[in-house]
C-alpha cells in the first residue's frame, strides 16, 4: 500500500499537537544531563536560539540509565552553529550534523531541526535520498524512526515535549516506528534494525504493525550501502545483548537476509537441542558472556575476525561439515579456499569486509578444525602447542565448547588476552594449517617507506 502526500499528513495531523509533560511528570532532571550537552544548551540560548536534548539521551535518562551520548536538535542553522561553536567541524551526507568538540575527546553533534521531505518523494529512487531541508520540532520528531527516540528534552522549564507518544510507548515497554512503518522502513531499511535493536536493549516488544511491516520488509535492506549494514551489525555484535537481538533478527527474517546462507540451514531441526540455530543463538550468549567480561576485567574485547568468526561456527560445520570430519592437511587447504571464496561472494561483498577480516575468519575457523582433530587426552601435541596461531585457537575453541555444550566454561578461558598476530602477508593460510612445524625464520619487516632510505620515499631520488 502507499499513500498519496494528502493521505500521509491527513493520516499524521491529529499528532501535531504535542504533549507537554512537566517536570514533576517525569523522571528527568537537569542534574543527569552531560556538563558539556549543558554548555550547548545555555549558548544556543543565550544567543536566541531554541535548544533540545533528544533522541537516546532523553529516552535513556526517562529509563533511568546512562546515555551514550548526548544529542542535541536547534532552530539554529549549520552555518550558525559554527560560529557559535569555533571547535566545530560539520559532517554528514544525509544529515549535515555539527559536531561540537570538548577536552578528553569528548564530541557532542548537535543537528538542526528538519523538515519531513522524506514524506514527499516517491519512488524506490528516493530510498536513503538527502534529507536536509529545516523544518520545526513536529515534523522533526515525526522523521525519526522510533517513538521512544523522538522526545524532546528543553532545559528551561525542564519539559519534555511528545509529539508522538514515546513516553508513552516508554510506559508500556512499546517499539513502534514513527509514521506508517512499512513506508518509513522503505524510506531507510536501517530503521528496522534500529527497531529489532532497541527492543533487544530494552527488552520491549515490538508494536504488531511495526513487527509485520519489519518481517515483510526484510529484503529491502540490501538496499543499503553495505558498509552501513556492517557497522550496525557490530554494534549489535557488542552492544551486550547480541542474544535477545539474534531472536528477534532470526525470528523477523533479518538474519538470514544479512547471511543468506542461513537461511536453509535455519529450517534444519534437530531433537538434541543442537540444531544450527539453537547452537548459534548460544554463540550469541557467549559473545555478550566474553563482552561483558571484558567490559568488568577493563581487557580489550576479541579483535572483530574471531567474533564474526565465531557466528560462521554452524554455517561452516553444516555446510562442509568442517568439524566434525577428519581432513588431511592439502584437502583442508583446498577447502579453507572454497570457505574463503563463499565468504567473498557472500557477505564479504554485502557486508563489505575488509580483505583482512575475510582471511583471518576463515584462518581461524581452519585452525579449530585443525585444533579439534589432534586433540589426545592429555591436551594438545607440542607441534600444535608451538604454533603461532595456538593460544588464539585455544580461546576460540573454549568459546565454542561453552557454545555448543550450553555449559559455562571458566571465566578466565573466555578473556584470555591472546598476543597480537603477525600481519596478514606473513601468515599464508597454508602454514596455518601445515600439521608439521617447519622451522621458517620469519621474513625481515621493512617500513614501506623510510625517510633514512637512500633515493627517498618509493626509491624516487629526492
Ligand atoms: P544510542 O544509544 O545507540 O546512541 P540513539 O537512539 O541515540 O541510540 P543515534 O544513532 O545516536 O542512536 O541516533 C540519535 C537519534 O537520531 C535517534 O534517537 C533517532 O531519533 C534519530 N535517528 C537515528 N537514526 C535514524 C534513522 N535511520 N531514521 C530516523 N531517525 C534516526
Ligand atoms: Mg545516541
Amino acid at each position: 500500500m502507499d499513500f498519496s502526500e494528502e493521505d500521509e499528513f491527513a493520516k499524521d495531523e491529529p499528532l501535531l499537537s504535542a504533549r507537554i509533560i512537566s517536570p514533576e511528570d517525569h523522571p528527568i532532571t537537569p542534574e543527569q544531563i552531560d556538563r558539556d550537552a549543558l554548555f550547548i544548551l545555555r549558548k544556543l540560548a543565550d544567543a536566541g536560539f531554541a535548544g533540545y536534548l533528544v533522541g537516546g539521551g532523553v529516552r535513556d535518562l526517562y529509563l533511568g540509565k546512562t546515555p551514550k551520548d548526548f544529542d542535541i536538535s536547534t532552530d539554529a542553522r549549520p552555518g550558525q552553529l559554527r560560529k557559535l561553536f569555533p571547535h566545530s567541524n560539520t559532517i554528514g551526507r544525509r544529515f549535515r550534523l555539527v559536531q561540537v568538540f570538548f577536552k578528553s575527546s569528548k564530541i557532542i553533534e548537535i543537528s538542526t531541526l528538519r523538515s519531513l521531505s522524506e514524506y514527499e518523494l516517491d519512488g524506490p529512487e528516493e530510498v536513503l535520498a538527502p534529507n536536509n531541508t529545516f523544518g520545526t520540532l513536529s515534523e522533526d520528531a515525526r522523521r525519526r524512526d522510533l517513538t521512544i527516540n523522538s522526545l524532546f528534552y528543553e532545559i528551561k522549564k525542564g519539559t519534555i515535549i511528545d509529539y508522538v507518544g514515546g513516553t508513552e510507548d516508554l510506559n508500556r515497554g512499546i517499539i513502534r516506528i514513527v509514521g506508517e512503518p512499512t513506508r518509513r522502513i522503505g524510506r531507510d531499511p536501517v530503521r528496522m534494525l534500529r527497531a529489532i535493536r532497541h527492543a533487544a536493549r530494552n527488552n520491549f516488544t515490538i508494536e504488531s504493525e511495526t513487527w509485520k511491516a519489519i518481517c515483510n520488509s526484510c529484503e529491502k535492506l540490501s538496499l543499503c550501502p553495505p558498509s552501513r549494514l556492517r557497522d550496525e551489525f557490530f554494534k549489535d555484535l557488542y552492544g551486550g545483548v547480541a542474544h535477545p537481538w539474534f531472536l528477534l533478527a532470526a525470528d523477523s527474517g533479518i538474519f538470514a537476509t544479512l547471511f543468506p546462507f542461513y537461511r536453509k540451514i535455519f529450517l534444519k531441526s534437530s531433537h538434541d537441542g543442537n540444531s544450527p540455530k539453537a547452537i548459534l543463538a548460544r554463540i550469541f550468549q557467549t559473545i555478550d558472556r566474553a563482552n561483558s567480561l571484558a567490559i568488568h576485567q577493563n581487557i580489550h574485547r576479541q579483535p572483530d575476525f574471531f567474533v564474526f568468526a565465531l557466528v560462521l561456527i554452524p554455517w561452516v560445520e553444516a555446510r562442509w561439515q568442517l568439524f566434525s570430519e577428519f581432513r588431511k592437511s592439502n584437502t583442508l587447504f583446498q577447502l579453507a579456499k572454497q570457505i574463503r571464496d563463499e565468504v567473498d561472494r557472500t557477505i564479504g561483498t554485502d557486508l563489505n569486509l575488509r580483505r583482512s577480516l575475510r582471511q583471518d575468519m576463515v584462518s581461524l575457523l581452519i585452525n579449530l578444525s585443525q585444533l579439534m582433530h589432534n586433540k589426545v587426552s592429555d591436551g594438545w601435541p607440542k607441534w600444535l602447542k608451538r604454533k603461532s596461531y595456538f593460544s588464539r585457537t585455544m580461546l576460540f575453541y573454549n568459546f565454542y565448547t561453552e557454545a555448543l555444550t550450553g555449559e559455562p566454561v571458566d571465566a578466565e578461558s573466555l578473556v584470555i588476552d591472546v598476543p597480537p598476530q603477525p600481519p596478514e602477508n606473513l601468515r599464508p593460510i597454508q602454514d596455518a594449517i601445515t600439521p608439521q612445524e617447519k622451522k621458517r625464520p620469519a621474513p625481515p619487516c621493512k617500513p614501506a617507506f623510510s625517510s633514512k632510505t637512500k633515493g627517498g620515499i618509493f626509491g624516487f631520488k629526492k
